[in-house]
């Protein structure tokens, strides 16, 4: 049976000319919606309580596991207004499936992805006013799941929360799509064999915090990761999967080894770059391969993919005591730009949806 959904509405939603004033100009992350959903689970209850509720700020017990053990995990998709008004997520059954997958690792309950798709959904309704028009504007959704029991037993908790809040977002390049740079982490690991690195759980960010503020230091905009064991293979970056575009205009990505994070822009790309003639090819990368292919000129392209940036191309590497750039560094390579357009044709409704990624909200 599927979760029952009550909408309690607020009293006190934001003016229209608020709400159009940040619709103009969104930003990422830092404005939310009217609403939110919360529903909570306890072993004798099950998933219950399920609600749309006025956006409003959680009380929290300074006991409360999640802030100990950082028992949590978390998803990013996002709703688009297509050119008729209508409202769609892009693959929402995904990220329920991976939402169920990080929640096995963490000991967490795991949330049916009906009724994952179905908070969204029934969030996104309500809020359906805050869903931007036009360009590369969209609704970012983050739903997300904590221990809140007020115990400092080390265990999984026995009181558990659902929550959904929801944030416009404009386009990531502001002034156009630039290329970034990326800073190779040699000291520092985003996840090893049997840890949690397959899983969107909070503690992968805050372990990969520090890397990323050395890539800041070191003038870079990101940081990318190597296997943990070798130290040799090519991961991915904080927060987005690693392509590789070579001369015989094939493109390869990092194959799934369970310390990486399953991508549902990169699973994707998978597909669109092989209908737009491209062959694809998942396997091991090795950074000296990276490192030689982009001065040789084997490497054409270099992109990094993900929700939020859709499709991010990388124009330098660095690392300690060296720097290599792809192209020329400057310009958005010729297939990076025509992979991203489709991804966002696809899921801004402007080409043809072939495989039933698209689900319409309202
Ligand atoms: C979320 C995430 C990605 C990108 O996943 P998408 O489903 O494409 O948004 C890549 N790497 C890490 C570590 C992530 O947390």
């Amino acid at each position: 049976m599927s979760l029952d959904i009550a909408v309690h509405a607020s009293t006190s939603p934001r003016p229209d000319e608020e709400r159009a004033s940040v619709l103009a100009a969104p930003g990422f992350g830092q404005t939310f919606t009217d609403h939110m959903v919360t529903a909570r689970w306890t072993p004798d209850g099950g998933w219950h309580e399920a609600q749309v509720r006025p956006y409003a700020p959680l009380q929290l017990d300074p006991a409360t596991a999640v802030l100990h053990y950082a028992q949590a995990i978390f998803e990013g998709f996002k709703a688009y207004r297509h050119a008729d008004g209508s409202v769609w997520t892009f693959r929402p059954e995904a990220n329920g499936e991976r939402f169920a997958r990080s929640a096995r690792r963490l000991a967490l309950p795991e949330l049916p992805v009906e009724d994952f798709v179905a908070a969204a959904d029934a969030l996104i309704r309500t809020d359906e006013a805050w869903v931007p028009e036009g360009g590369e504007k969209s609704l970012y959704l983050r739903p997300f799941m904590f221990a809140q029991e007020a115990f400092l037993g080390v265990r999984p908790a026995k009181d558990v929360l659902f929550c959904v809040i929801a944030s416009p977002a404009g386009a990531y390049f502001a002034r156009g799509v630039r290329p970034v740079s990326i800073w190779l982490s040699e000291d520092y690991t985003r996840a090893a064999p049997g840890g949690t690195g397959a899983a969107k759980c909070a503690g992968n960010y805050a372990a990969s915090l520090v890397a990323q503020q050395e890539a800041i230091e070191q003038g870079c905009d990101q940081v990318a990761f190597l296997d943990a064991v070798e130290r040799r293979w090519v991961e991915e970056l904080g927060g987005m999967n690693l392509y590789f575009v070579l001369d015989d205009d094939s493109i390869v990505t990092p194959e799934l080894t369970g310390t990486i994070l399953e991508g549902i822009t990169r699973a994707s790309i998978i597909q669109l770059a092989g209908e737009l003639g491209h062959k694809v090819e998942e396997r091991r990368v090795g950074i000296d391969e990276w490192r030689e292919g982009a001065a040789s000129g084997r490497i054409r392209e270099v992109f990094a993919c993900g929700t939020a940036a859709v499709v991010t191309p990388v124009g330098r590497l660095a690392w300690r005591g060296g720097e290599v750039t792809t192209g020329d560094g400057e310009t958005v390579g010729p297939v990076t730009s025509a992979v991203r357009q489709a991804l966002l044709d696809v899921q801004h409704g402007r080409r043809p949806d072939e495989h039933g990624w698209l689900h319409r909200v309202c």
